[in-house]
């Protein structure tokens, strides 16, 4: 009998993709340092770019990848989305966390019931081998590095990614619907 055909691969980008985490990293911030920063002012997904030390940015993050991103609130839309994709596609989730958030993080998908058949980390989304067929990101940089691979991109429009698009395989959407229209 003949195996059917393998399914395409969707990259699947985790924070403020699936997880609505800059909201609680801002928090952290705010309780931990008293830094007070504004989502709209998040013009670069970089908070050590708005006085947050590296040394202080360590401690957040040591914080969220053991103990915060198991609690995260997820980003609308991205459940149903994820559901209705799952059948279609084969799902790999590529995220830049470190590896010490793989136990929270496969806490939070399996607590949310979020399919999916690969979980990476690895900053290096474009590198990997992986032959996407299209890629869900939020990070300019992350997508335009990926779109240069041949792959489409759809960017989650954020404030941190406002900035012109430079390449044709990339595209801002405003919310999972539209990528559902796109890739459904
Ligand atoms: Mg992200």
């Amino acid at each position: 009998m003949n195996s059917p055909a393998p399914k395409p691969i969707l990259g699947v980008d985790i924070d403020n993709v699936l997880a609505d985490s800059d909201v609680q990293l801002r928090e952290m911030i705010r309780e931990m340092y008293g830094i007070d920063l504004k989502a709209e002012q998040m013009t670069r997904y970089e908070y050590e770019a708005y006085g947050v030390t590296w040394e202080q940015l360590g401690e957040v993050f040591r914080v969220f990848n053991t103990d915060t991103c198991r609690t995260l609130e997820l980003v609308p839309g991205a459940k149903a989305a994820m559901q209705l994709l799952a059948p279609r596609y084969e799902i790999a989730l590529v995220t830049s966390r470190d590896p010490e958030a793989k136990a929270g993080t496969e806490y939070w998908l399996k607590a949310n019931a979020l399919p999916y058949d690969q979980l990476h980390f690895n900053d290096e989304k474009h590198a990997l081998g992986i032959p996407y067929r299209a890629f869900i990101e939020d990070r300019h940089e992350h997508a335009h590095r990926i779109a240069g691979t041949g792959v489409a991109v759809y960017l989650l429009r954020r404030p941190w990614n406002a900035r012109p698009l430079a390449h044709p395989n990339v595209r801002h959407v405003d919310n999972w619907d539209e990528i559902l229209k796109h890739l459904l």
